[in-house]
């Protein structure tokens, strides 16, 4: 979304097709290339009786491109993804090739992780994995007022609980009232066969039909809030969560496009950050299509960490027109946005569209400077450049 895999007149280093794989039982260490996608890893795990510690919310990523933004999801009571590397190989701008660890040139390990590629190739990592388990949903709709209650009573600090998510309700008269909170437990019993989520073609439907539309918006929050738990099988493979594509929102318009944006902010950030949202994204009229709430544990691991204390993230999708006024209108609103995590003690995250201005961009990441410094330190004929390098860290 941000030019991070590109520069201009560059070479462009495709690595999916290194996509090997191999699991150490004993050490339940997968060691894999970095070109292989979640949805090639996650039903060889699912052969083994294992899972992914940390991904994304969807499967579509490659185990690269997931180091390099140090992904974080909806696992609970975890740190980003880097928290479970236990070594990676890096193909440096020299050619060298160096293993990297918290023990081993532990200063490029925490560069490398969350470094967008700017230090180099990554060939392989030993990640940890997890058992593969059944889980049971137990959903709560309530207001706004109490989800943080609803989630330190029902959720925070029980034992069994393994992912949780909210979603906030996003019709416009009634912004942000309303909040779902999905929380799995683990439980015993035959753990399901690997297979997606079920009913992918309605729920796409659902989701698209309510992009530019107060009524389908309407409708969606009803039948997620109702229809769906009805719906929705009652026992999951953790596998079967983490295993879904995209494309159950993926926008397939030529005129428009759809717009991530996430930020970072402290609990006791999170009333004045949702007050702010509340402001801002009508003032811009945007079409807000989807916001989830999540918790990421402190990051232990990297130098541009999001993370510095135990986060809540609010990720936003909004659909945008694909014209240089839809371009400015969500400029604008992302730099109000930004400024609003900042205030709250918090931040952006980096692998979105590049509108925080620079001076942003280094409030919000003090340790960018330097940084940047190691970046040339590594790499002092630059070699490895993108977009996200040229707007934010090239002198
Ligand atoms: C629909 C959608 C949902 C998302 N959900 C989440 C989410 O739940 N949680 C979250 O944390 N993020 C989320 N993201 C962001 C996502 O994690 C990042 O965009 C991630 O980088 C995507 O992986 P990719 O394989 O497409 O990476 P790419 O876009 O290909 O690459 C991303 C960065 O990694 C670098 N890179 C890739 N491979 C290597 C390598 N082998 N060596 C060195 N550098 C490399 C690239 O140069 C680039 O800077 C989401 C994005 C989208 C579009």
């Amino acid at each position: 979304m941000g030019g991070h895999t590109f520069y201009p007149g560059g070479l462009v280093v495709d690595m999916r097709p290194h996509v090997a794989m191999e699991l150490d039982e004993s050490r339940d260490i997968l060691r894999v290339q970095s070109g292989a996608l979640w949805s090639d890893v996650i039903p060889y795990l699912d052969a083994r009786g294992r899972s992914v510690a940390v991904m994304q919310s969807n499967n579509s990523f490659s185990v690269g491109g997931s180091l390099s933004v140090n992904c974080h999801g909806w696992q609970f009571d975890r740190g980003p993804i880097a928290s479970t590397v236990e070594s990676l190989r890096l193909m440096q701008a020299d050619g060298s090739i160096v293993r990297c660890a918290r023990t081993e040139n532990a200063e490029l390990f925490s560069l490398v992780l969350g470094g967008y590629g700017l230090f180099g190739i990554i060939l392989d990592v030993e990640l940890r994995v997890v058992e593969n388990e059944r889980y049971r949903l137990e959903q709560h709709v309530v207001p706004l007022a109490q989800s943080l209650a609803t989630f330190d009573r029902r959720v925070d600090g029980e034992p069994d609980v393994r992912m949780v998510y909210a979603r906030l309700c996003i019709v416009p008269d009634r912004l942000f009232d309303e909040v779902i909170i999905s929380a799995f437990f683990m439980e015993a019993g035959e753990v399901p066969e690997l297979s997606g989520r079920g009913l992918p073609d309605l729920r796409r439907a659902m989701f698209r039909g309510s992009v530019g539309s107060d009524y389908g918006k309407h409708l969606r929050w009803s039948a997620e809030t109702e229809i769906e738990p009805l719906l929705t099988d009652k026992s999951f493979s953790r596998n079967q969560l983490l295993n879904e594509g995209v494309a159950v929102f993926e926008n397939r318009t030529e005129g428009s496009t759809d717009v991530l944006h996430e930020y970072f902010v402290p609990r006791t950030g999170v009333v004045a950050f949702v007050k702010a949202m509340r402001e801002i994204i009508p003032a811009h009229d945007a079409d807000l299509l989807n916001v989830t709430v999540r918790s990421v544990n402190r990051d232990e691991d990297t130098f541009l960490r999001y993370a510095d204390q135990r986060m809540i993230a609010f990720v936003m999708l909004f659909t945008q027109a694909r014209t240089e006024a839809g371009e400015a209108d969500m400029r604008t609103m992302t730099r109000g946005l930004i400024e609003a995590a900042i205030a709250a003690g918090g931040r952006h995250y980096l692998p979105y569209r590049l509108h925080a201005t620079r001076d942003q961009f280094h409030r919000a990441y003090p340790q960018a400077r330097r940084f940047f410094e190691l970046k040339r330190h590594y790499d002092p004929n630059e070699l490895f450049r993108n977009g996200f390098y040229r707007t934010y860290g090239a002198e």
